[in-house]
């Protein structure tokens, strides 16, 4: 069995998987997801025209956090029978709100505005070609925060 991203070129895996930006070469604007090939800088005022791929930062802050209540659009499998999860919308330093399912074990319950996030790459869904992986947000749990209950 072997695993692979559900989604190619979004992001990287291992030990220290992150996801990949597109990086503006003129106005060094970060974008993700990434803009495959050509195309139009997306700050209006820049008209860059070349891009490069940059792995963005692995921890960012949580900036919203929802329980999804619907199945969401591909590129997501539902499990069968469909549970809710908790999807969490995170801040990286680079300026960007990336918006991602939190990870397994996890739900609103261990999510807080302004609370650290890290990345990590789970299954997504396993089929006979093997595992596929999606980026999921693991909430960083602070030393000692709970040790007043
Ligand atoms: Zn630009």
């Amino acid at each position: 069995m072997t695993a692979t991203p559900a989604i190619e070129g979004w992001f990287t895996t291992g030990a220290q998987p992150a996801l990949v930006g597109t990086r503006c070469t003129t106005c060094t604007t970060v974008f993700f997801p990434p803009t495959a090939g050509a195309g139009f800088c997306r700050n209006p005022a820049c008209g860059g025209e070349a891009f490069e791929d940059v792995e963005l930062s692995r921890h960012g802050v949580i900036w919203s956090y929802t329980d999804a209540q619907y199945q969401p659009p591909p590129p997501y499998v539902p499990r069968a029978p469909y549970e809710p999860f908790a999807l969490a919308a995170v801040e990286l330093p680079e300026g960007l709100v990336v918006l991602g399912q939190v990870a397994d074990g996890y739900g609103v319950d261990d999510l807080r505005v302004g609370a650290e996030a890290e990345l990590v790459v789970e299954t997504l869904y396993t089929d006979d070609q093997g595992d596929h992986t999606i980026w999921r947000w693991k909430p960083v749990v602070e030393m000692g925060a709970e040790a007043d209950g």
